[in-house]
């Protein structure tokens, strides 16, 4: 048996289980061991137990992404499964879901088990693979859905993309349903997107820019309601960019079809006035909208039609994300900062309190993947973030462990440093020498 750990003085928050209160924290053999008093009597009584002081520290089941791209097969110049599950531990993710949007892109088994292989070698997050919907994600033909979730997939996606045909949606919605699995739905129509590079509207009007009309997300949204309700199936909508599409998830909701959905930090602190510097890191797909949007979209995640929230993860280099506005890629990171921005979207104003994030950010999107977890409760994996809600910092791209840089809120000044991130026990991320000592 190895030596207990005692993490002492922090704040426990463990919503799924409505625990809000300070009190010790107790680890044994990567397992949650218990709370205070609850945790048995031989590891308190332990001569060999260390402990760690947190007073003022939160301490909660660690974090949950469930949309990350980890550009490993294939574009390692970018980010790989090593560098994106650092760039999780630092910024307090223990867990994430990885998008099939890779080179080759992951429809195939031997792809599924070479990500799940890596991701237990590197070791710094559990990583759950999202299969592709369509052979190559060129929208075609369906992959070999059962084959690829016996293997590990979680989900299926064409994430990048949309599956644009209806029918091949269909039948990628009634057989996920007989699995259990969602279809992640890249909502866009490709027509209407057309070669917009930012949100329509009076701000691209101004700048000249080509505009992507909310509708091209939206049309898609009342489109898959539609194909749920008809096949019974779940669709969960990735990254909600635009109010018209929240308010079509919370209708379906109210009529009872299976259908969850996320939003990503940036929309909901930028908007597309960001864009005006022509700077490329704000730019991303779905694109920043109007200051509409982002209030709607913060309202519906306070009232749960927005299930929970991801960051998109998108790593780029820096040569292309260097280039100007038209010619850059889509995309930007976001798993060093979405702690930080999320407390200062959503809780520092009040929308949200600090239990209704942290339960956004870990039980809800593992219950989108049908996973257990998210919790603090004895006998689970000691999967924990510690972070200091009131601790300033700067956001230095240049620090980040993850390959890329392309961040929007590069000298933003944030609250909420990660202090400590535990998988199974094992120190995965540590911000700075937090004392570990005989208790
Ligand atoms: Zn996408």
């Amino acid at each position: 048996m190895a030596s207990p750990l005692c993490i002492r003085g922090g704040r426990i928050l463990d919503p799924v289980r409505g625990i809000d209160r300070v009190q010790d924290l107790w680890i044994q053999d990567g397992k949650i061991a218990g709370l205070g008093e609850d945790a048995p009597a031989d590891v308190r009584s332990n001569k060999s137990a260390q402990g760690m002081q947190v007073p003022g520290a939160i301490v909660c089941p660690g974090l949950v992404d469930i949309h990350v791209h980890l550009r490993e097969p294939g574009q390692e110049e970018k980010e790989t499964i090593e560098t994106g599950t650092r760039a999780a531990a630092r910024g307090g993710f223990t867990t994430v879901a990885c998008m099939p949007h890779t080179v080759p892109p992951l429809d195939d088994r031997p792809r599924i088990e070479y990500v799940v292989r890596r991701a237990r070698e590197s070791g710094w997050a559990r990583v759950h693979p999202i299969a592709a919907v369509t052979v190559g994600q060129m929208g075609e033909r369906l992959t070999e859905i059962e084959d690829l979730v016996a293997a590990g997939a979680v989900a299926i996606s064409d994430d990048g993309k949309p599956v644009r045909n209806a029918e091949l949606m269909r039948r990628a919605l009634e057989l996920t349903r007989r699995l259990g699995v969602p279809v992640i739905q890249h909502a866009e129509d490709p027509d209407l997107k057309g070669d917009g590079v930012m949100h329509e509207g009076w701000t691209s009007t101004r700048l000249g820019m080509k505009g992507i009309p909310d509708a091209a997300e939206s049309v898609m949204v009342a489109r898959d309601a539609l194909l749920a309700e008809l096949t019974g199936g779940h669709v969960h909508v990735a990254h909600v960019s635009a109010a018209r599409s929240v308010e079509i998830i919370r209708r379906a909701k109210a009529r009872g079809i299976k259908m969850t959905a996320e939003t990503a930090p940036h929309y909901l602190i930028l908007t597309d006035e960001a864009v005006e510097g022509y700077d490329p890191r704000t730019k991303m797909n779905p694109p920043l909208r109007s200051a509409k949007d982002r209030d709607a979209l913060i309202e519906a995640v306070a009232d749960g039609t927005l299930d929970c929230l991801a960051t998109d993860h998108a790593p780029h280099t820096e040569i292309e994300k260097d280039s100007d506005f038209d010619a850059a890629p889509f995309g930007i990171v976001g798993l060093e900062t979405a702690l930080g921005v999320l407390l200062k979207a959503l809780v520092e104003p009040k929308h949200l309190s600090m239990p209704e994030l942290i339960l956004r950010m870990t039980a809800n999107p593992l219950r989108v993947l049908g996973l257990p977890g998210g919790t603090l409760e004895a006998g689970t994996p000691a999967d924990v973030t510690i972070f200091d809600p009131a601790r300033r910092w700067t956001v230095r791209a240049a620090e980040f462990a993850s390959m890329g840089r392309n961040t929007p809120f590069e000298g933003w000044e944030l609250k909420g440093l990660v202090l400590l991130t535990m998988l199974g026990g094992k120190i995965t991320y540590r911000a700075q020498p937090l004392e570990v000592s005989a208790r």
